[in-house]
């Protein structure tokens, strides 16, 4: 498979050099030439496979030409054998013709492990072959940076550093980071915010000299092996409830736009969708997009679903391409007047296409604990407060009833503690294997916020710098 950016300048690559370089070089996204195709028949004999199994039949085009496929089949039973429940991702009916698929049964509790824990498993399988190592340098709120160590631990050719805010990190979220020991997992506490650490990332990224010798890389949400491995559990939810012989209805908690992506993706590679429903919390761009036609930045605000706190979602831009016949030279076009005018300019013609497809609905803060108390009462479900926005967003803008509707359960409700007893006055405990996470022993150095006490830290530890 080769792949084209959507803004149509750099160079077409093949799944390696997609999967190394993440951001294509003319600022756009990497997508798939062409999707490959499943037909009814195709998508009849999947019925019964295991997780890892279906996933290794639906991703195997993607990455055909780069990985032999015996090579990529155990890359895949390997990244889905943590995985806490038997069924990997299993579903759980709502009321008569609802469903939820769980995918935080990975090791930190949150769907982003669905596509972590393979990508580290990639990463270290095609640098190994090239005979290359990566340093991994990312910024987490606290939320996501654990998925991406849980991904990095204990992998030949990558080093990892994260950094967090001291002391502004919720001490789960802490412990789930600074509880790996590994020795290529680096934590740092840095004295300062959120914003802080992003900039000593980009200023990392930023300086040339530093960022060759290092050979830095990032996980992040933009790179298309991420939503290659979301695409999976939507051909897997569809088939448990009747695809391909009834179209489905799909309703994702939404922030970057890559998982409901993915969904879209299935979709041109043949699974029959009715509709896909976006839920918002009150950062609500998508849904004012998909409800006025009006994409226009705000600023961020703290919501109680922090990883949809999000006001640009890259990810977009690869519908956008679709949306505009795949023309990169429109897509630059209307990504350049976004960011200099906050506004995207879309005829209406295109955006009555998108809505044919999407539609979005938001939830406030106080209509979310509303949400989490309602399902917790009719299903005895708790769930956490992602996972209630794309309930209630798919309940809500369903316009078939008889498609079947699958939300997507994105976090543990253990990972939201505080939301979940507020709301319904129980305090769902961490599953068992973390249940001792407050008796690990934790590894972590609090750094000074300046580049140089950071590149310090990564000169010391980083084992492709002592090579070089
Ligand atoms: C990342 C995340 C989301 C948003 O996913 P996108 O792919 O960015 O749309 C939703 N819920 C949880 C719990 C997440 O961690």
């Amino acid at each position: 498979m080769q792949y084209i950016s959507t803004r149509g300048q750099a160079p077409a690559l093949n799944f390696d050099e997609v999967l190394l370089s993440g951001l294509a070089r003319d600022g756009g996204l990497y997508v798939p030439e062409t999707w490959p195709q499943f037909t009814a028949d195709d998508i009849r004999e999947m019925r019964g496979l295991p997780y890892d199994e279906l996933a290794t039949k639906i991703m195997y085009p993607f990455v055909e030409g780069s990985i032999p496929k015996d090579d990529f089949a155990n890359l895949v039973a390997e990244a889905y054998a943590g995985f806490e429940h038997d069924a990997v991702l299993p579903m759980k009916q709502l009321d008569s013709n609802s469903w939820m698929m769980e995918l935080f049964h990975g090791p930190t509790l949150a769907f982003k492990d669905v596509a972590l824990q393979l990508l580290g498993r990639l990463f270290d399988y095609v640098l190994k072959k090239r005979n290359e190592r990566v340093l991994i340098v990312g910024a987490t709120s606290g939320d996501t940076g654990s998925a991406a160590i849980e991904a990095c631990r204990d992998r030949d050719c990558i080093d990892i550093f994260i950094l967090h805010p001291h002391e502004r990190t919720s001490d789960v979220q802490r412990r789930q980071m600074t509880t790996v020991l590994s020795s290529n997992v680096s934590n740092i506490a840095l004295r300062g915010s959120f914003d802080d650490c992003q900039d000593i990332v980009k200023a990392l990224f930023n300086d040339m000299n530093f960022r060759d010798q290092y050979n830095l890389s990032a996980v992040n949400s933009i790179n298309w092996a991420r939503i290659m491995a979301q695409i999976v559990y939507y051909f897997y939810a569809g088939i448990l409830v009747g695809a391909p012989d009834r179209a489905i209805t799909f309703s994702v908690p939404t922030g970057n736009f890559g998982n409901i992506f993915a969904a879209y993706a299935a979709h041109k590679m043949g699974l029959p969708v009715d509709q896909l429903i976006v839920g918002s919390n009150s950062n609500d761009i998508l849904t004012r997009f998909l409800q006025d036609n009006d994409m226009s930045m705000l600023e961020v605000e703290p919501s109680l679903s922090p990883s949809m706190d999000i006001q640009v979602s890259s990810n977009f831009e690869r519908l956008l391409f679709d949306l505009l016949d795949r023309d990169g030279e429109k897509v630059e076009e209307v990504m350049n007047t976004f960011r200099s005018t906050g506004k995207m300019p879309l005829d209406t013609s295109k955006w009555e296409l998108a809505t044919r497809l999407f539609t979005g609905h938001r939830l406030s803060d106080e209509e979310t604990l509303g949400a989490i108390g309602a399902i917790h009462q009719s299903t005895g479900e708790l769930v956490d407060p992602h996972t209630a926005v794309g309930i209630i967003a798919g309940w809500t803008q369903r316009l078939e009833p008889a498609s079947p509707l699958v939300c997507m359960a994105t976090a543990h409700p253990a990972k939201f503690p505080d939301a979940v007893e507020q709301a319904t006055n129980i305090r769902p405990p961490l599953p068992s294997r973390l249940a001792d996470l407050f008796e690990r022993e934790e590894k972590y150095i609090v750094l000074d916020n300046t580049v140089s006490a950071i590149q310090a830290e990564i000169k010391k530890h980083n084992r492709a710098g002592t090579q070089n």
